[in-house]
């Protein structure tokens, strides 16, 4: 018979998830833990109270001890909210009667604030009812403090009784805060790396054109207003905006999904600009724009001519056919003058006047 690890049975046990299929399962593994880690601190009193000879002491741990096993199986078969509160209440009764019966010096009032963190960090809406709560938790901690820190406890503890619970009661309260903080925080980490993720796909989305990947023309207005900012236009740079001659053909001939793999196939051929230093993007339907930094209107038009001559050259297939595409190009210096607008214009002048002129050609 095949033997299990009991920590891997232990751990499966306290990590079962909760009923609720709305709620998150760190919460009611963090109560689980909680609970059981007073249990465990129930269990130390007893041990101490039967060392002090103080049987009627080591009764009330067992109670609570029992009391709070019950609530750690309620964890199984209640919604966390429920267990929240049913293990809420249970803290502020043992609080209560601990400080009545011990006294205030052995510090279990400071338990209040395990409840106060929990709060916090467990119950992720209803912001009022976790100030209210608040305000609660504060008011019974000061109602206790003028009821008992001036009153002699039922139980008189030797000074090394009061130090050693004192000692008991630091630990398990820094264990049970910890527990809490260490897992949200943890949590609010995860969210917050996952969240900058998302951010940064829900970026490359609104910048990235669907169909051929190329940037958008919101991204290229970013682009060249950033260029502009930055003080990069200071030496020089080209825009051009190209289009497709009779691409309306294309797609009546051939089809839409031929058009479409057409862009596809020509848009490559852009992207290849964008890796040597270039900014392409798909401007609008058929029509694409340019950007050459540090560029003259001279050597922008040697390399957009090169691009001519590579777009001609490709080859498309369809309906047992082969065709290929061209397409006219508006080249403009940047005009420090009139500015981005303008330059835009001109160049989208200049391929009108290319389209004129009788289209597959560049119009600088
Ligand atoms: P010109 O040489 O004067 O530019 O002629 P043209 O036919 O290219 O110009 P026109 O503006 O008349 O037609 C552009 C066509 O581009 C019309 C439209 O259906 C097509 N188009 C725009 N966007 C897309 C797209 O995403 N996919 C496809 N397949 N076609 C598109
Ligand atoms: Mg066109
Ligand atoms: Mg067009």
């Amino acid at each position: 018979m095949k033997i299990r690890n009991p920590f891997k049975n232990f751990a499966e046990f306290i990590g079962k998830d909760t009923i609720a299929e709305n709620e998150s399962k760190k919460l009611i593994v963090v109560i689980r833990i909680l609970i059981l880690s007073i249990i465990f601190y129930f269990i130390m009193n007893i041990f101490l109270c039967n060392l002090a000879l103080e049987i009627s002491g080591a009764m009330m741990y067992i109670i609570f001890a029992i009391t709070f096993a019950v609530i750690f199986a309620l964890s199984y078969y209640c919604r966390s909210f429920t267990v929240i509160c049913v293990f809420t209440i249970g803290m502020f009764i043992w609080i209560y009667l601990t400080i009545h019966y011990m006294g205030w010096n052995i510090g279990v009032q400071h338990f209040l604030m395990v409840l106060l963190v929990l709060s916090f960090f467990a119950v992720y809406k209803h912001h009022l009812a976790k100030v209210i709560f608040a305000i609660l938790l504060c008011a019974f901690r000061l109602w206790l403090f003028f009821m008992f820190s001036s009153r002699p406890s039922n139980l008189q503890l030797s000074p090394m009784g009061e130090n050693g619970l004192q000692i008991l009661n630091t630990i398990t309260i820094f264990w049970c805060i910890s527990v809490i903080a260490f897992v949200f925080s943890n949590d609010t980490r995860e969210l917050e790396s996952k969240l900058v993720d998302y951010n940064n796909k829900l970026l490359v989305q609104a910048n990235t054109d669907t169909l051929t990947g190329l940037f958008n023309r919101r991204k290229a207005m970013v682009y060249m207003e950033d260029f502009i900012k930055k003080g990069l236009s200071d030496s020089g740079f080209c825009l051009c905006i190209c289009d497709i001659d009779f691409f309306k053909k294309v797609n009546d001939n051939y089809g839409h999904d031929i058009g479409d793999l057409v862009l596809v196939k020509i848009s490559e051929i852009f992207r290849q600009e964008i890796q040597k230093g270039n900014f392409a993007a798909r401007w609008g339907g058929e029509e694409f724009l340019l950007v050459f930094p540090s560029c003259n209107g001279d050597d922008a038009y040697i390399k957009l001519e090169n691009i001519r001559r590579t777009i001609k050259k490709l080859e498309f297939q369809a309906n047992d056919t082969t065709f290929g595409v061209t397409m006219t190009y508006g080249l403009a210096e940047y005009d420090y003058h009139n500015g981005l607008t303008a330059t835009l214009k001109e160049a989208d002048e200049k391929l009108y006047i290319g389209k004129e002129n009788g289209r597959d050609r560049i119009v600088f």
